[in-house]
């Protein structure tokens, strides 16, 4: 069977604000973790040229501001860059309103920085809200990646699912909207930083390269056909140990015949093509 697999690389690069934002952190110290990113950005930037291959990058508006000219340096490499809210709020605990203001505030930051409007969003904290989708296709985006519904497929979002403890579950209705999905397992943030209370590194840098690869090797081996999505961010893997782990991985998969890189965007387009909205396979009785 002739491989038709592709890798988006994608880097969240939340910079302070996911210190604020997510973690409340008010000290400078806990505060400045996140200045690291833009060198993490810079490193990656570079691994990214070396190696010819594209990638998307998801900005939060409060890291546009501060980092302008790294932003700007991304969209002048032709990386995608993503809508990822505001200062690293979670929609879910904010109110209906206040989403739709950070909606508004991101959308603001990207245009006021790089002049683009965003095709992608993913939701900081990987945790849409029930008036998530809504805001999307108000704001024209095409697809969105913080659901976890499939590993290497994406997927139409769905409207109205219902659920509670005592009663059946039911389907929404799907929509034009490509979902991309992401999974905890390929993300580097739980896996490698310490934060005081709240987290642990779990593995170390080369279990990760070997997570990357078996996961990827199922992708590849077995089933042939799909998009291979790990999520990084630059103050995480953007540290030496981690950065050669990166590069190891981008070399494995360039190793691999018929493997594209691609950025988010292209690769919804691709996958939506001659298709309509549909419910999961296994969802339709
Ligand atoms: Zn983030």
């Amino acid at each position: 069977m002739t491989k038709d697999v592709s890798v988006a690389l994608t880097f969240d690069f939340d910079a302070m604000s996911l210190w604020i934002g997510t973690f409340g952190m008010t000290s400078p110290s806990a505060v400045s973790r996140g200045e690291f990113g833009a060198i993490g950005v810079r490193r990656i930037m570079k691994t990214l040229e070396e190696a010819c291959i594209p990638a998307t990058f998801f900005v939060p508006g409060h890291t546009a501001y501060a980092f302008p000219k790294v932003v700007q340096a991304i969209a002048e490499a032709g990386h995608e860059i993503g809508h990822h809210g505001w200062v690293h709020e979670n929609p879910v605990t904010v109110t209906a309103e206040r989403e739709r203001e950070i909606m508004a505030l991101g959308l603001q930051a990207l245009n006021d920085v790089v002049g683009i409007k965003p095709t992608g969003y993913r939701s900081p904290a990987w945790d849409n809200s029930p008036q998530t989708l809504e805001l999307l296709f108000e704001n024209g985006f095409e697809y969105e990646s913080s659901m976890m519904g499939n590993d290497f497929q994406p997927y139409w979002c769905r409207v109205g699912d219902k659920w509670s403890a005592s009663g059946k579950w039911e389907f929404g209705k799907p929509v034009e909207m490509v979902e991309i999905p992401v999974a905890w397992h390929l993300d580097d943030f739980p896996m490698f930083e310490y934060v005081p209370g709240s987290n642990q590194a779990v593995i170390t840098p080369r279990q990760f390269l070997e997570m990357l690869k078996d996961e990827f090797d199922w992708l590849y081996e077995r089933e042939g056909q799909g998009i291979f999505v790990p999520t990084m961010h630059p103050q995480v893997i953007g540290r030496g140990h981690r950065m050669i782990v990166l590069e190891q991985f981008i070399d494995y998969v360039k190793s691999k015949p018929g493997v594209k890189f691609t950025t988010m965007t292209d690769y919804a387009r691709k996958w939506r093509k001659d298709k309509t909205p549909s419910l999961p396979m296994d969802a339709v009785s």
